[in-house]
């Protein structure tokens, strides 16, 4: 698959992250990407295109394929969260810099990486390691 730029994973996450049981709305995502809504829009689209979700009439539905990728991206997340953090520098700080790259990082390096350290359970995020 064509690779994600870092807006279109923040906005995938974010749209994932939601706990709600209703589809997330185009001003929460605005809001949670720190955008005007006309640019969120635009990532949707890009992300519509990549086939990742798809927006029904302002409903947004995350697809299969884009919940492959989403895992992906948090298991990676979490994999160097808990490296950064072991090495000593903070949660918040780990967090920010891991944002980063985890979009960018194979999922095949993510889980040698992640046995290599013990295969923690869960994130410094309390948050389990391995999502399904
Ligand atoms: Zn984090």
């Amino acid at each position: 698959m064509e690779k994600l730029t870092q807006r279109e994973r923040d906005c995938l996450v974010a749209i994932l992250s939601v706990n709600s049981e209703f589809p997330i709305r185009l001003s929460e995502i605005a809001n949670k990407l720190s955008v005007r809504s006309p640019t969120a829009l635009n990532v949707i689209k890009r992300l519509s295109e990549k086939n990742l979700i798809k927006d029904k009439g302002g409903m947004i539905i995350v697809t299969k394929e884009g919940k492959k990728v989403y895992k992906e991206i948090i298991e990676a997340h979490r994999c160097f969260e808990a490296l950064l953090t072991e090495s000593g520098i903070s949660l918040d700080e780990a967090c920010k810099q891991v944002r980063k790259f985890d979009y960018l990082i194979d999922p095949n390096t993510a889980s040698k990486v992640l046995s290599h350290i013990g295969n923690p359970k869960l994130s410094k995020h309390g948050r389990k390691v391995i999502v399904n």
